[in-house]
């Protein structure tokens, strides 16, 4: 199980590396972690994976600069749903063409491509909070398996599968189509070589069956909208025993009632009464991880006025450090005064000179500057 990490950093390249630089770290990194070099090493099947998946993105100009502006949020459809089908499509599918683009098939041609079971996807939303601590959870898939009665193979327990007599065994049929032979998979035996005359009554054959699968995950602090955490063979089953697919785990952060949050920025905006912003003062924030940040309010602070805490925002996800807390502040006008405070603001009023407030000062001396230019 991973979460998802920078693309820069899995080609291991600078976030300003040229197209030429990032050619040259991929064919390096994907050279070295190969399935054919790596017979049998899901840990560098996976890699493998990962890193043709940051070469798609990156080495197209389009998606590269999606990729800069919006990190793998960039890449996900909306939300909804829970285990949708695969998703074979869009930024999974092209892999394969990418790696015979640059290698022209360098590993031998001839490499059958084994049927993995299909990629799931899983929507899941979570806390503000949960995403700050982490989290260990269980959740439930509906999800294709292997069948355990036969093992995968489709065919009743005690029996075989025998070879198919159209295609002695290939899987593969050659027709004439016009001036072309072609090659195509077997119609009897559907491109398998052999042929299940008793099947399975579990799995009537298939060698999967539908089954609810409870999975422990995971979730690491700092995780975002957008955050993958890939459960690998945790996907459908392949059909008759071949490898099963991964299941991806696409997070959502709930809106919290507080805090908004930008990457590890945590951001909120707090009111104060206008004789705090005046005079200064200090206010408390209850923090995420249950502290309570205490905030120092200077004199003569205006609304809008970003006060920065380090160190009390959001955690870095699989990285060191935590970010900042950011308040924005609003100066309340009191609306409800009584007879007394009234006329103690009459009396403040009285004293006034326009020095108090410079701005305002400012903005009136503008308007009669204006005037004067208008009626000279
Ligand atoms: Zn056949
Ligand atoms: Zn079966």
């Amino acid at each position: 199980m991973s979460a998802e990490i920078d693309f820069y950093e899995l080609l291991e390249v600078e976030r300003t590396a040229d197209e030429k630089v990032l050619k040259s770290a991929y064919r390096k990194l994907a050279m070295k972690f190969h399935p054919d070099k790596n017979p049998g090493c899901a840990d560098s099947e996976a890699k493998f994976k990962q890193i043709n998946e940051a070469y798609a993105c990156l080495s197209d100009p389009q998606k590269r600069a999606a990729y800069d502006r919006y990190g793998h949020a960039a890449f996900q459809q909306g939300g909804g749903g829970n285990a949708g089908g695969g998703f074979g499509g869009g930024d999974f599918g092209d892999i394969g063409d990418i790696f015979e683009t640059i290698f022209g098939g360098a590993f031998g041609g001839g490499r059958q491509q084994a049927r993995r079971g299909a990629d799931l996807r899983y929507d899941m939303e979570i806390t503000l909070e949960d995403a700050f601590h982490g989290k260990e959870t269980e959740i439930a898939v509906e999800v294709s398996q292997t069948c355990s009665p036969c093992g995968g193979s489709g065919a009743t327990p005690g029996t075989a599968a025998r070879r198919c007599n159209m295609c002695k065994g290939h899987g593969k049929v050659r027709a004439q189509q016009g001036f072309f032979m072609v090659e195509r998979a077997c119609p009897t035996c559907q491109g398998r070589g052999e042929v299940i005359e008793s099947p399975c009554k579990h799995c009537r054959g298939e060698g999967r069956v539908d089954a609810e699968q409870r999975l422990q995950v995971n979730i690491p602090a700092g995780v975002d909208t957008g955050t993958r955490i890939r459960l690998a063979g945790k996907g459908e089953a392949g059909p008759f025993g071949s490898p099963a697919g991964d299941l991806y785990l696409f997070l959502h952060i709930q809106r919290h009632s507080v805090f908004e949050r930008e990457g590890t920025t945590l951001l909120t905006r707090c009111p104060i009464s206008f004789t705090t912003a005046a005079l200064g003062g200090e206010i408390e924030i209850p923090g995420l991880d249950g502290a309570v940040h205490v905030i120092e309010i200077p004199a003569g602070i205006q609304s809008g006025k970003q006060l920065r805490k380090r160190g009390a925002g959001m955690p870095v996800l699989q990285g060191r450090g935590i970010g900042d807390l950011v308040v924005e502040i609003h100066v309340e006008t009191p609306t409800k005064l009584s007879a007394r405070q009234k006329e103690l603001l009459r009396d403040f009023q009285a004293t006034e000179t326009g020095d108090e407030s410079p701005q305002s000062k400012g903005f009136f001396d503008r308007i009669k500057d204006a005037w004067t230019d208008l009626t000279e």
